[in-house]
C-alpha cells in the first residue's frame, strides 16, 4: 500500500470530510469567511465555495490567513507511520517516527488499537504504511515470540528521565526473571521511588520490548498488564520454559 497523497482539490476536500488523519500537514484549508487555515482534520465544516486549499502554510499565510488556534496548524507534525501485525499474544500495533519504534500495542482489534494510536498522539500525522513497515512488523512479531534472539531496532521511547531509567532498567532483566517494583527501583538508584516505577511501567510505550510483564509484586503475584494480565500469564509462562 502506498501512501495516501492528495493531488487535486477534490482528494483534498474528500480528505477533510474524512478528518483523515494521514493528511495533516500534507496540504492546508483556508476558509476565505473566517480568514483562518487549518490542517485537514480540524474539523471544521465550511462551503466549499469558501475553502481554498494550500500545498505549504507559508502560502496560506502569504495569502493572509492565521493559523487556526484549535488544531494549530503552524506546528510541525510528527510523522508516524503504523501497521498492525498478527502476533501469538493478538494483534500488535507498531507505530515508527523517523527516528524509531514509538510505540507497541496489543490487543484484539485493529480499529480500537488504531483508535488508541491517534488518542496517544493527537498531534501526530499518522500514516498507515503496512508496506514500509514489514520489516519492523516482522521483527516486533518475532521478537514477541522469542525474546532471547533480540530486537535491533532503534527506539524512540520518549519519556522523562526517571521514565527512561526505568524502561532501560527494564531492558535489562533477562527473559526468564522478574523483579519487584521496589528492586526496579534500587536498580535505577532510587529506592524511595517504587511508586514512580510503577507508573513509569504503566507508561511504557513498547510492549515486551521494554519488559515491563517481568515485572510482579514482591510476593510475586502478577500485579496488573495495561495490554491484559493473561497476556502477562502468557509471556512469563513462556520465558520461564
Ligand atoms: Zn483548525
Amino acid at each position: 500500500m502506498t501512501v495516501s497523497t492528495y493531488p487535486d482539490d477534490d482528494a483534498r476536500w474528500d480528505a477533510m470530510r474524512r478528518k483523515d488523519r494521514a493528511a495533516e500537514g500534507a496540504f492546508f484549508i483556508a476558509v476565505r469567511t473566517t480568514g483562518v487555515y487549518c490542517v485537514a482534520s480540524c474539523g471544521g465544516r465550511p462551503l466549499r465555495k469558501n475553502v481554498e486549499f494550500h500545498d505549504t502554510r507559508q502560502s496560506a499565510r502569504d495569502a493572509g490567513f492565521r493559523a487556526c488556534l484549535r488544531c494549530r496548524p503552524d506546528i510541525d507534525r510528527e510523522v508516524l507511520r503504523h501497521a498492525t501485525v498478527p502476533t501469538s499474544l493478538g494483534l500488535a500495533l507498531v507505530a515508527r517516527s523517523d527516528a524509531g519504534l514509538r510505540l507497541v500495542t496489543l490487543g484484539d482489534d485493529a480499529d480500537a488499537l488504531t483508535a488508541d494510536l491517534a488518542k496517544r498522539f493527537p498531534a501526530a500525522r499518522l500514516l498507515p504504511d503496512p508496506d514500509g513497515l514489514s520489516g519492523e512488523l516482522a521483527a516486533v512479531a518475532g521478537f514477541i515470540d522469542r525474546p532471547e534472539t533480540g530486537l535491533i531496532l532503534p527506539l524512540d521511547d520518549r519519556g522523562t528521565a526517571l521514565q527512561q531509567a526505568v524502561w532501560g532498567a527494564l531492558r535489562a532483566i533477562p527473559a526468564g526473571q522478574t523483579a519487584s517494583y521496589a528492586q526496579v527501583a534500587r536498580a535505577i538508584g532510587r529506592p524511595a521511588a517504587a511508586r514512580a516505577v510503577a507508573q513509569a511501567c504503566g507508561a511504557n510505550p513498547l510492549a515486551v520490548i521494554t519488559p515491563c510483564h517481568r515485572v510482579v509484586r514482591a510476593d510475586g503475584g502478577l500485579s496488573g498488564y495495561r495490554w491484559g494480565v493473561a497476556r502477562k500469564a502468557a509471556l512469563l509462562a513462556r520465558e520461564a520454559a
